[in-house]
């Protein structure tokens, strides 16, 4: 099922994230995990693209796995800017041939090590350029793509931020996934400035429930996202005692997400990593509210 149908229920709908393994011998472990997601019966499953592609494979597999197997719609990322045309054109016609029917076009992180090359002979330089390659590709893909509330680290500006953003909906981006935020405020700020600037599709906003006070700085240096006072208070109090860290994350991703439902924000993505725990928890603290 296209995510754009999904999106166009008016009941709140929850999606979950899942990561591949990274070598083989993780695979079962992966696989329980999104075996047990699947049992909660989310609106669809995404699966991450490894930066450079080195896991595509297993993207696709546990793609396939989430539709063919569970019958959860499944959404596949897919990224561009550290690989040649040649092999992303090979990977899209993989996805046509395993039937993969959403892909999140990404540009993907400039690689740590190939920040200071020179980048005007890569065969490609943003995410729009995969998009249209994606919709060349005679497949009817339903096509997705990320945006970021707080502003992409690299743009120069929330204007031109959001000027690029416009310009991947229109070559056929059909709906937006978030960064993640911690304060709901920013989200409904973007919101409101992206349709402003005549962006309608529909945005998704991506919740990630903190759950152990390690992640925290990986997720903040990752994402530039500000951390509230609520939250970093949350983290200096129960951040060295892992159940009680376990308990308040799940509590503050259980909040943010109540406060969009209550603003008409039907759908909601769970940066859920992995963990059926997590996913589970936060199902069973919403269960009336998405009934
Ligand atoms: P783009 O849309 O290309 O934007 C990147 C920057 O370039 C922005 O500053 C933008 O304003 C600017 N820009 C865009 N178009 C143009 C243009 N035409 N000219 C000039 N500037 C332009 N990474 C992975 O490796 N694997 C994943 O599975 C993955 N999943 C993600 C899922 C979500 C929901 C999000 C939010 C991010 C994800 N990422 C993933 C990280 C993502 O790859 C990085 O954030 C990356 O730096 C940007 O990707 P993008 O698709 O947003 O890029």
């Amino acid at each position: 099922m296209r995510i754009t149908e999904i999106l166009k229920s008016e009941k709140p709908t929850v999606s979950f994230e899942v990561f591949p393994p990274k070598t083989s011998d993780s695979f079962s472990a992966v696989e329980k995990a999104v075996d047990e997601i699947a049992a909660m019966n989310p609106s669809y499953m995404s699966v991450t693209y490894g930066a450079g592609g080195g896991t595509s494979q297993y993207t696709l597999d546990i793609a396939r796995e989430i539709s063919e197997k569970y019958g959860v719609p499944s959404l596949a990322h897919l990224t561009c800017v550290s690989s040649s045309r040649e092999s992303v054109k090979s990977r899209i016609e993989d996805f046509k041939a395993a039937g993969i029917e959403n892909v999140l076009a990404l540009r993907g992180d400039i690689p740590a090590d190939r920040m200071n090359e020179d980048r005007s002979g890569w065969d490609y330089h943003h995410a729009i350029e995969l998009i249209s390659d994606l919709k060349e590709s005679g497949a009817d893909f339903c096509i997705g793509g990320a945006c970021y509330p707080e502003v992409h680290p690299e743009s120069a500006n929330r204007k031109e931020d959001i000027m690029h953003l416009k310009e991947k909906t229109d070559v056929g981006c059909e709906f937006l996934t978030t960064q993640m935020f911690f304060d709901n405020s920013l989200f409904y700020a973007f919101l409101y400035r992206i349709r402003e600037a005549g962006i309608s599709v529909p945005v998704i906003p991506g919740i990630m429930p903190i759950t152990n006070a390690n992640q925290v700085a990986r997720a903040i240096k990752l994402s530039g996202s500000f951390m509230p006072q609520r939250f970093s208070s949350i983290v200096d109090r129960f951040g060295s005692s892992p159940d009680a860290m376990m308990q308040a994350g799940i509590a503050y991703a259980t909040d943010q997400i109540i406060d969009l439902f209550a603003n008409n924000i039907n759908h909601i993505h769970i940066y859920s990593m992995n963990k059926p725990q997590v996913a589970e928890a936060i199902m069973r603290n919403i269960s009336e509210i998405i009934k």
